[in-house]
């Protein structure tokens, strides 16, 4: 989740007075970086994926299925045999805000230098990574599932142990959720807590987040929850399910991917290429269909976070008019990115930035976009410092620029090399929902991979308006939008040639068109990375694992296997108990866990969610 400082945690009041002493400081830092890597080149692609998995325990006598909170009991054991052998260990496994998620990515980053069948080992690294936690719960109830929600999150008993009182939304709580106890959120890392009390306190009020219920047949309409409490009752909608706090969207799952990039250009090229292919594979990845024991009206976690660290004040989201704050600021910390770092041309949206911020750095040389992308971050103020950090080395130390970097959690991060070590400049994909099996999170990282080498190498270019990629974000959330909806494309994807006179340079599209073409427009994106591949002499086994990949990929976008949104809804409206009024009860949840238990295990074929991948129904993509 990023910056993992250790210390004395400060309160908001205490934070705030040192806030403008961290930016400055933070944009020193940069600029001590810029300065000494800007010129660097010659990095070769290196890029890591980064799994987070939620711990189930499984109660089978009284059917439920509840988090398991003391995930640091098995992150500890998982660090200390990674300390073991640090030159060769396969995995590095963090903690994440949830108590009841582990982190993991490789143990090393793999490091391509054109040598493909490295393809083939990363599902491998995936399942052993996977194995080792398995190994660990040998002979408990607790399983280790990548589910980007739990889907009764916020229930009563959700967790394990159960938290007694549940809920407890006392004074001196962090969140002060009716739902989600504290004890919920990680507990031996002070980051989390810290994030979750000084971001509802710099809001100046509870999360507030409400969720279109999905109407079923028999769900009441309208539909209304009532609380004991007057805040909650004044914040929640009718026909919405009611979110009150950082952990119902933090205490969500994702995969991201990070990649170094050859030299910094690279990276700011790379970075544009992927900011409007985050929605497509936002709505591809889509597995999030019911918060809260409820079926909602949309099917990816995106907005929740969104939601559940947005902590601008009263002034900054334009409810009140400016006096303590500088800007009204459209969105939460948590969004959509809001410029393109290689062009100018697409950039249609208001940026705020700070004056002195943006004239420091185009002093120093750095150039307007660039300038302008980080003096916009860092209109964002520490959510979370730590009483020894306040003061820092500016050349040797990078603390305070990641502190509003890291908390600006944007669909892509552009990060610069920290101090002090050989790494590059690098971008990170940070859209997709995680998926259920290890099959699809490999095939999920080798699509984004080698859509970043079929970029670069055949000169590929996607820019939209921004506006119009924020537009396709808001729909890739939307119930079933791989089928359902389209989303702004760009036509014509070759950098060297020019649109057709009177042509639109983009236009909508669907999910299909978008990744396996269409007749007379859009190659697809599939298609074009087989082009690419086309290129590179491939052997047979490399050849079909990725091809396994990009199936899974295709047979998504054609509707042909369901998201993972789609398969869960259609489990829960299909369950004899379910009583077709949008609850997602114990008995159901349940079930539903034990048959992703059993997918994620091999135990159960499901070819309605992962195709079957022997057979390839597409065809002869490369044609299209
Ligand atoms: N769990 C968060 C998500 O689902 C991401 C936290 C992180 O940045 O690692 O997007
Ligand atoms: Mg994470």
């Amino acid at each position: 989740m990023g910056l993992l400082s250790e210390g004395s945690p400060l309160s908001w009041a205490e934070t705030k007075k040192h806030v403008e002493h961290v930016k400055k400081s933070g944009i020193r830092q940069f600029l001590s970086i810029y300065r000494r890597r800007k010129d660097r080149k010659g990095d070769c692609l290196k890029w890591g994926d980064e799994i987070e998995y939620t711990l189930v325990y499984f109660d089978h006598e009284t059917k439920k299925a509840r988090v398991f909170l003391d995930g640091s009991k098995y992150l500890k054991l998982l660090q200390e045999d990674e300390k073991r052998y640090t030159d060769s260990h396969p995995s590095t496994w963090k903690p994440e805000y949830g108590g009841y998620v582990i982190e993991s990515t490789p143990g090393r980053p793999w490091v391509f230098v054109g040598d493909f069948s490295q393809f083939n080992e990363i599902e491998t690294s995936m399942k052993s990574r996977r194995e080792e936690v398995f190994q660990l719960l040998e002979g408990t109830r607790i399983s280790c599932l990548t589910l980007t929600i739990f889907p009764r999150l916020g229930c009563s008993d959700f967790t394990e142990p159960i938290c007694q009182p549940t809920p407890h939304p006392e004074e001196n709580g962090a969140s002060r959720s009716l739902f989600y106890p504290d004890e919920a959120i990680h507990q031996d890392h002070p980051r989390f807590k810290t994030l979750t009390r000084n971001i509802r306190e710099r809001r100046g009020s509870k999360i507030a987040i409400n969720l279109p219920i999905f109407k079923d047949v028999n769900t009441p309409s309208p539909f209304v929850e009532r609380f004991d409490d007057s805040e909650a009752n004044a914040a929640s909608l009718d026909d919405h399910v009611y979110l009150d706090c950082m952990g119902f969207g933090m205490g969500c799952n994702c995969l991201q991917m990070t990649f170094q990039a050859y030299d910094i250009d690279e990276a700011k090229y790379l970075y544009d290429q992927l900011v409007p292919v985050c929605p497509i594979l936002l709505a591809l990845s889509a597995e999030t269909p019911a918060y809260r024991g409820y079926l909602v009206d949309t099917d990816c976690r995106w907005d929740v976070i969104a939601g559940g660290c947005d902590c601008r004040t009263p002034e900054e989201r334009g409810l009140k008019p400016l006096r303590e704050n500088k800007f009204v600021i459209p969105k939460s910390r948590f969004g959509s990115v809001d410029s393109y770092l290689a062009s100018d041309k697409y950039n249609d949206i208001p940026i705020q930035c700070e004056p002195d911020v943006l004239k420091e750095l185009l002093d120093e040389g750095v150039d307007m976009l660039l300038a302008q992308h980080i003096a916009h971050l860092f209109i964002r103020d520490t959510v979370s410092l730590f009483s020894e950090k306040i003061y820092q080395n500016l050349e040797n130390e990078s603390d305070h620029f990641e502190n509003i970097q890291s908390t600006n959690w944007q669909s892509m991060r552009f990060k610069p090399p920290p101090p002090n070590s050989d790494i590059g400049w690098r971008v990170e994909f940070r859209v997709c929902d995680v998926q259920v099996t290890d099959f699809e999170n490999a095939a999920y990282s080798v699509f984004v991979i080698l859509l970043t080498r079929a970029i670069l190498s055949l000169g590929l270019t996607f820019y939209v308006p921004i506006s119009k990629v924020d537009e396709n974000m808001d729909k890739a959330q939307r119930r079933d939008a791989v089928q359902a909806e389209e989303f702004y494309f760009r036509r014509q994807p070759f950098s060297d040639l020019e649109t057709n006179e009177g042509e639109p340079e983009y236009e909508l599209m669907s999910i299909d068109a978008v990744i396996n073409g269409i007749d007379g427009g859009f190659p697809g994106l599939v298609p074009l990375i087989w082009r690419y591949l086309d290129l590179i002499d491939l052997d047979t086994d490399t050849h079909s694992t990725i091809r396994r990949y990009l199936n899974l990929m295709q047979k998504r976008a054609a509707g042909k296997v369901l998201t993972g949104a789609q398969w869960m809804r259609k489990f829960i409206r299909s369950h004899p108990k379910y009583k077709k009024d949008s609850v997602v009860s114990d008995e159901i949840n349940y079930d539903l866990l034990c048959a992703m238990d059993k997918i994620t295990k091999g135990e159960m074929k499901c070819p309605e969610l992962l195709g079957d991948d022997e057979e390839n129904e597409i065809g002869d993509v490369t044609s299209k």
